[in-house]
């Protein structure tokens, strides 16, 4: 076993990575025929595969290089950390440096109150925390029934019980089911669902479910609201103008608790630090993560409001993860924001690159293939269409089509992913004006393929 290197021949790697290792997300079955595609190297938006690939990553690996790769400094801050104090806890009345600055860190680029950081090691443990948080809270009010959390189908908040549930993927809904006391409201996704009305009526109409949502459980047993603000994995939907302003109408009106999933949008990604702010919402929780190290080594967070910190303050808070606060990761966290800072990132994204990324992916729109094409700062996505000019599916079964162009873009060495019909990316922020071209260049020619090739096979049919 300890044979296998990056020198081991591609054929073997595949082989062995499908024998003993279980892929998430996948079907093992299909990736054992096909063999996984070996990443080995990666360097600012670039990745090298096994075969010696240069593979332009338009996802930024799951939307968490934010700064790029390559940047030596982390792996320096963390050697440094694991050399000093490689771990140690923050239970039991403890605490070391790296939290302490981190925690401070974050309340300081965090606006408003947002003043008080609970430390996980992924955005689904973090939304973890947030579903007990949220209750504890209630129950510290003496409001103990304010139980149930309304989150959105067809929103994402991770892969363990509590963020698969109030996610609101049918198909992870499917195998085994939902924790209780979590309920689902339709999504903003005029494209597909908005029927007749206008992107603003429709905007307002989805909003107001949550209202009705609200009436129907009854108010005193709402505790909070969970959303992202554009939605990531759901394929990119950006909501119409009307809706984030009914949304925070709402939860203002009933008092209920506002969670702000910013795991994809959270660190620039949309041209502010965080999603809520380009949304113009005032979220009490939110929930972070990817980004907040730029995925170079696992770290989330959950930053809270001082009212729901003071709540939470006032009683035992039975909870906490053995990572909760690493050292190792809150050095590299710091090191991670230092650089964001240091290259001016955010603002780079919104007067910047952004702009000039948006004016690019707008382009695509000309293309005979494409419907819509929407961006918010640095996460676009374009729909897929059987017939220009109308909003209508393909007859093929959901993802069908997206599937042969994304695989397409992985013949012309582009990451873009698809869901269902939908393209989507989010490159590395550090992303230059010469790379946005030629992600661009290769994704119209992806694009281009991907077009004979349905019209080809008859799938250009609308349902
Ligand atoms: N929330 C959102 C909005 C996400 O996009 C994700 C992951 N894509 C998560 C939560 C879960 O994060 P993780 O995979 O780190 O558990």
């Amino acid at each position: 076993m300890n044979m296998i290197s990056t020198q081991t021949p591609t054929a073997e790697l595949q082989a062995l990575d499908s024998a003993h290792h279980m892929h998430p997300f996948t079907n093992g079955d299909v990736l054992a025929k096909r063999g996984a595609r070996v990443v080995t190297r990666a360097e600012g938006v670039w990745l090298t595969d096994s075969e010696n690939h240069r593979i332009l990553d338009a996802m930024s690996g799951l939307w968490c290089v934010n700064i790029g790769y390559g940047h030596d400094s982390l792996a320096e801050v963390a050697a440094k950390q694991m050399q000093e104090l490689p771990y140690y806890n923050t239970f039991f009345m403890t605490t070391h440096v790296p939290v302490i600055q981190l925690a401070n860190k974050l309340a300081e680029i965090a606006p408003g109150d947002l003043n008080h950081v609970f430390f996980a090691s992924s955005g689904s443990e973090a939304n973890d925390t947030n579903l007990r948080m949220v209750r504890a809270y209630w129950q510290a009010k003496g409001e103990p029934d304010r139980q149930v959390v309304i989150g959105r189908k067809n929103g994402y908040h991770g892969s363990t019980m509590a963020g698969m549930s109030l996610g609101g993927m049918a198909g992870m809904h499917k195998q085994g089911g939902i924790i209780p006391g979590i309920h689902h409201i339709n999504q903003p996704n005029w494209w597909t669902e908005g029927g007749d009305m206008s992107p603003e009526e429709f905007g307002l109409a989805r909003a107001r479910e949550l209202e009705e949502a609200i009436l129907e459980i009854g108010p005193e047993k709402v505790a909070a609201f969970i959303g992202e603000p554009v939605q990531g994995a759901g394929g990119v939907i950006v909501a119409p103008e009307t809706y984030w302003p009914e949304i925070q109408r709402i939860v203002d009106k009933y008092g209920i608790l506002f969670i702000s999933d910013e795991v994809i949008c959270g660190f620039g990604r949309t041209g502010e630090w965080f999603g809520f702010q380009a949304m113009g919402t005032k979220p009490d929780i939110i929930t972070t993560a990817k980004g907040l190290s730029s995925g170079y080594i696992p770290i989330a967070a959950s930053i809270v409001n001082d009212k729901v910190a003071a709540a939470i303050d006032s009683v035992e808070f039975n909870h906490g993860y053995t990572y909760s606060g690493h050292p190792v990761a809150c050095a590299v966290a710091l090191e991670n924001l230092r650089i964001m800072e240091e290259l001016n990132l955010v603002d780079y994204v919104k007067n910047d690159i952004a702009p000039y990324l948006a004016e690019k992916w707008h382009s695509l729109g000309d293309h005979p293939f494409v419907g819509e094409t929407k961006i918010v700062g640095m996460m676009a996505s374009l729909a897929l269409v059987p017939e220009k000019g109308s909003r209508k599916p393909f007859e093929a079964a959901p993802g069908t089509v997206g599937f042969m162009t994304r695989e397409c873009c992985f013949g012309n060495d582009l990451i873009m992913r698809h869901v269902g019909d939908r393209m989507i990316i989010a490159p590395p922020l550090v992303i230059t004006r010469d790379e946005v071209d030629e992600l661009i260049a290769r994704a119209r020619k992806s694009l281009d393929e991907a077009y004979e090739k349905v019209k080809a096979a008859g799938l250009m049919k609308s349902a």
